[in-house]
């Protein structure tokens, strides 16, 4: 527990069941995706907050698959969701299925229709909820309501052993229908599904509830602290009402708000559209908000568990600035990236005193922002290098400190050069800088007394190698798509990717690793894209040095 923040409300209540004894000082926490989709940031939310309270408190976590609808659920998401948590710093104590519980959970459904809490109904979905009554009438008995035990019982072993279509029948919970909490107006239990599920195959073709099988698997599993996100608060009667009557396991349920975000959506299932609809190359398109969509953009486990550690826990809602998320990336890139240099959009400068055919090798240390640089680099220099188109201008106006005829600047890690002239092609285009350069003035060795405000990059073009460069912005043009009218993939930036080609970049990237940041001097933090092979780089933008968009908006 970290000295400077006072607890907040959830450790509060886990300190106090601690100090108490309860279960005897026992502390168990679950994660509980549901396997229909990849894992996005406001899950890295729930898994840094389950697995981290856990371990505060010498306590577990288990991994739960809540796989109870056959219908959207599938392997292939399982293993991600396994990954994306491994990746993300954590490791579950057990990794099981609420379909495990599928028997235990019949055989507790079985125990409240002999408790004579439960019922068969045959209404169709619009008679039942129709039948539910308003928040301020009640609801109305289906005539289903009042079958015997006995009838109950066999119905329901029928409706396990087929006998009856989807939607036929359902198993509905005997609670209070004036209750003025609607969940609590004979919920569903169990519906038909006559579909086969991604574990338990072709066995089943009646599937619990969410709200009958997420309470019966914490307290199978003897979870102590089940933590869910708000929406749930309704729910917390009917979770502690079926541990009571099946009087198991006191499993207690434990809500905070759940993370939103601006420029992005965080729904699986809108996600899932924009993967189907090809908005997106997949889950992990580096725009997407998903763990391995991040992953593949260049962010840091430690950045993404640091922005979860910042933005808290919370009772109410709120939306979290993409900005921090970027803020957090930085702060870690700007102390773990190495440095390297390359040019996105070239222009062709020629040393014009600097002889032909000699080639010089220049050193870089990867790393200046810890004690030795994490070692160092060749950088090979030569007659012609590459620069920024925009580090020229044919009329620089008064404090540019970059080229322009007649003004001086250091090449990284290399000389001085002074720009001398340029050439032009038929179409009025600079095609070419030519420069002098100092001799005396070679970095680390520097005696021209000469002084230069301006430092720019480059790449020398007999070394040079190329690569794609992917540059992202955001995926959507508004704060908050989901609340605008109509569709929100109306309001998806056109312009969220921006490939660069033709960019050059100094040889040592050629050897990028994989996973590893790194920062191209003046123009972000790259990270290698799982699309490169040996025949061509390609690397992604994590984040640019600094916030474009708050200076944009301050702007006006
Ligand atoms: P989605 O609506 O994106 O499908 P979900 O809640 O249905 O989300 P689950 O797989 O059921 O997805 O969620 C697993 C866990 O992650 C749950 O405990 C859920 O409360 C939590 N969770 C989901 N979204 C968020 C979020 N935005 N912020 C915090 N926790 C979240
Ligand atoms: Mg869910």
């Amino acid at each position: 527990m970290s000295e400077e923040r006072s607890l907040n409300f959830l450790e509060e209540i886990i300190e106090g069941d601690v100090r108490e004894g309860k279960h005897d000082g026992r502390v168990l926490t679950r994660f509980p995706p549901e396997p229909n989709g990849f894992l996005h940031i406001g899950h890295a939310k729930s898994i840094c907050l389950n697995f981290g309270i856990a371990q505060q408190y010498n306590g577990k976590t288990n991994l739960r698959f809540d796989d109870t609808n056959p219908v959207t659920e599938d392997t292939r998401y399982v293993d991600s969701i396994k990954e994306d948590i491994k990746w993300l710093g954590f490791d579950w104590d057990q990794e099981l299925y609420s379909s495990d519980y599928f028997d235990q959970m019949y055989a507790f459904a079985m125990q409240l229709i002999q408790k004579g809490k439960a019922y068969v109904d045959d209404s169709t979905a619009e008679e039942i909820a129709a039948s539910k009554g308003t928040p301020t009438e009640p609801g109305i008995p289906t005539p289903f309501r009042s079958r015997s035990v006995e009838e109950n019982i066999r119905l329901f072993e029928e409706m396990k052993a087929g006998k009856y279509a989807d939607g036929a029948k359902v198993l509905r919970a005997k609670i209070d229908l004036a209750s003025p909490n609607m969940h609590m107006r004979d919920p569903l239990m169990y519906r038909i599904r006559h579909a086969h599920h991604h574990r338990t195959g072709d066995e089943w073709c009646i599937y619990p509830m969410y709200d009958f099988a997420h309470g019966q698997s914490d307290s199978i599993e003897r979870i102590t602290h089940s933590i869910c996100t708000l929406e749930f608060i309704p729910h917390r009667p009917l979770y502690d009402w079926f541990i009571d009557e099946l009087e198991i396991f006191p499993s207690k349920q434990y809500e905070f708000a759940r993370l939103n975000m601006n420029y992005t959506v965080m729904s699986k299932r809108k996600l899932l559209q924009l993967v189907n609809e090809r908005f997106v190359t997949g889950w992990d398109d580096p725009r997407m908000p998903t763990i391995s969509g991040y992953r593949r953009r260049g962010y840091t486990p430690g950045s993404i568990r640091n922005f979860c550690e910042r933005i808290g826990i919370a009772k109410r809602e709120n939306i979290i600035e993409y900005s921090l998320l970027e803020f957090c990336i930085r702060e870690d890139l700007n102390k773990s990236a190495w440095r390297r240099m390359a040019v996105l959009d070239p222009i062709k400068l020629v040393i014009t005193n600097y002889p032909a055919g000699k080639e010089e090798v220049l050193v870089g240390e990867n790393n200046p922002e810890v004690e030795g640089g994490e070692g160092a680099r060749n950088i090979p220099f030569s007659r012609e290098i590459w620069i920024e188109r925009e580090d020229f201008m044919e009329e620089p106006p008064k404090k540019f400190f970059r080229l322009g005829v007649g003004l001086m600047v250091r090449l990284k890690h290399a000389y001085i050069v002074k720009c001398e002239n340029f050439v032009k092609d038929e179409n009025g285009r600079v095609t070419e800088v030519h420069c002098s350069y100092i001799p005396e003035s070679r970095s680390g060795s520097d005696t021209s007394g000469i002084n230069v405000k301006g430092t720019i990059h480059w790449v020398s073009v007999l070394h040079a190698k190329t690569a794609e460069i992917r540059l992202y912005d955001r995926l959507f043009q508004v704060e908050d798509p989901s609340s605008e009218d109509g569709d929100f993939k109306e309001y998806i930036n056109p312009d969220s990717l921006t490939i660069i080609r033709n960019a050059f970049i100094e040889p040592d990237l050629a050897t990028a690793i994989p996973g590893k940041g790194y920062q191209f001097i003046r123009k972000g933090y790259f990270t290698l894209d799982i699309d490169s092979n040996e025949n061509s780089l390609v690397f992604n933008r994590t984040v640019t040095l600094k916030d474009a968009w708050a200076k944009e908006s301050k702007k006006g």
